[in-house]
């Protein structure tokens, strides 16, 4: 691309687009990097300037980009049919991958209901809970349990579950009142259990994510406490909801988080790399149970009445198809488990780094938490100074985020640990 060209497509960034989580007069302040190719790890802006894709286009990437087996599949897609609706008729590439993803699940579930983000894949969630209780004739429970600093998306219905301050205070007044579970760890476990023994029957669901909260900066619970989540939700006949749109497909070593502790929850929610990181698409995962609790004659009126457009569509469902293909071809979760490891070793050299608070770690998932005031963005300071090695992060407030594809190599993940470790130490040094 010629330079003024790229000049003007960065004017008109700046005229045109408003940018999310993004305080836009910082924004206008600042060049907009803009990416216009991308190959395998690494993305290309308009300059010419590579980058290491150090959190996975915000957690989306698996395989990494232009892998060749999703090209094809979309390829061949486009030259069938890339979208009809579900509303009233269905399509081949959206039948097969429910049958897929009920197979690669945890046991119990039955059934996908799909629509195009992880937001909302938990409202879909969370509404066929509710709706499950009203239409079975257990009026009194409508209320909603979530845990402290908890992220489930943007749109009303999640920001309602959600327990991120920063985010979600200023909607207040536009939300619905949940009950926010005080503590981390065992200590919310134990309030979780007082909540349930004193008024289960006024509680709907429990919205978790699964042992690791990743917008809170990556927070990894103890190990245990989502399968005592799991026994105290069914003992007290509350639905568990796991948003599993961060921690599926692989990123904590095993294709879904609650597989680590042999939980099956009432709801799975899944987005973010479901199609490898190519296209919007969401699922919401339920069981048989959940299902029948919407089969009446229509005249009731106890239908799921929701759904989006783009519900099931074509082209994200058969990138989502051979996103689960390329697992077992290539044997991404076997060849995950000894970067993981060299991961965790590796990643004990940033507490060398006197601004280092905190290094936390679960699979393919890391927060390396610095000391500070959140005023100080020193998150924000230290991934502009990585650009200058070549790779792109996107931090959380104070906490860098390392999230790599899968598909990344033990010599790239090295790379990826050093521009980072030099990063924060140019940033101590100016
Ligand atoms: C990203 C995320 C969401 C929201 O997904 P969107 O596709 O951005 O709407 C929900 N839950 C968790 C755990 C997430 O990480």
């Amino acid at each position: 691309m010629s330079k003024s060209q790229a000049q003007r497509l960065k004017q008109w960034d700046q005229e045109y687009i408003w940018h999310p989580f993004t305080q836009m007069k910082d924004w206008a302040a600042g060049e907009p990097l803009i990416i216009d190719s991308a190959d395998g790890l690494y993305l290309k802006d308009i300059d010419g300037n590579v980058y290491m894709d150090g959190v996975s286009s915000l957690w989306v990437n698996v395989h990494g980009h232009r892998h060749p087996a999703i090209d094809a599949a979309l390829k061949n897609q486009i030259d069938k049919l890339s979208h009809s609706t579900l509303l009233g008729l269905s399509n081949t590439p959206a039948t097969e991958l429910a049958r897929r993803l009920i197979g690669i699940a945890p046991k119990g579930f039955k059934k996908v209901f799909y629509s195009d983000n992880g937001s909302t894949a938990v409202e879909i969630a969370i509404k066929m809970a509710y709706q499950y209780w009203q239409n079975t004739g257990h009026k009194k429970k409508t209320n909603l349990v979530h845990l402290n600093n908890s992220y489930h998306g943007d749109t009303l219905g999640s920001v309602s579950v959600g327990g991120i301050d920063l985010f979600h205070k200023v909607y207040h007044k536009l939300i619905f009142k949940t009950i926010g579970l005080k503590g981390h760890g065992w200590e919310a476990v134990d309030n979780l259990e007082k909540l349930l023994k004193a008024r289960a029957n006024s509680i709907a669901a429990l919205v978790v994510e699964p042992l690791v909260q990743g917008a809170a900066g990556m927070l990894v619970w103890p190990d245990g406490a989502l399968k005592k989540m799991r026994d105290l939700t069914r003992k007290y006949n509350v639905f568990l909801i796991v948003d599993e749109v961060a921690t599926g497909f692989g990123r904590t070593g095993k294709m879904f988080a609650c597989e680590h502790e042999g939980v099956s929850p009432d709801f799975l929610c899944l987005a973010k790399g479901i199609t490898g990181g190519y296209l919007p698409l969401a699922a919401t995962l339920t069981t048989q149970k959940v299902y029948d609790g919407f089969l009446f004659d229509y005249k009731e009126q106890k239908t799921f009445f929701h759904g989006h457009t783009y519900t099931g569509n074509s082209l994200a469902c058969a990138a989502a198809l051979a996103n689960l293909d390329i697992f077992q071809k290539e044997r991404t979760l076997a060849k995950l488990a000894p970067k993981i490891k060299f991961l965790g070793e590796k990643l004990k050299m940033l507490y060398n780094l006197r601004s280092v608070a905190d290094v936390r770690q679960k699979g393919f998932m890391v927060g390396i938490e610095l000391k500070g005031s959140l005023e100080d963005r020193i998150g924000a300071k230290v991934c502009e100074r990585v650009r200058k090695y070549g790779v792109i992060l996107r931090p959380l407030g104070n906490v860098i985020v390392l999230m790599p594809p899968l598909s990344i190599s033990v010599e790239e993940l090295d790379y990826l640990l050093m521009a980072s470790y030099r990063a924060i130490e140019d940033y101590e040094k100016q």
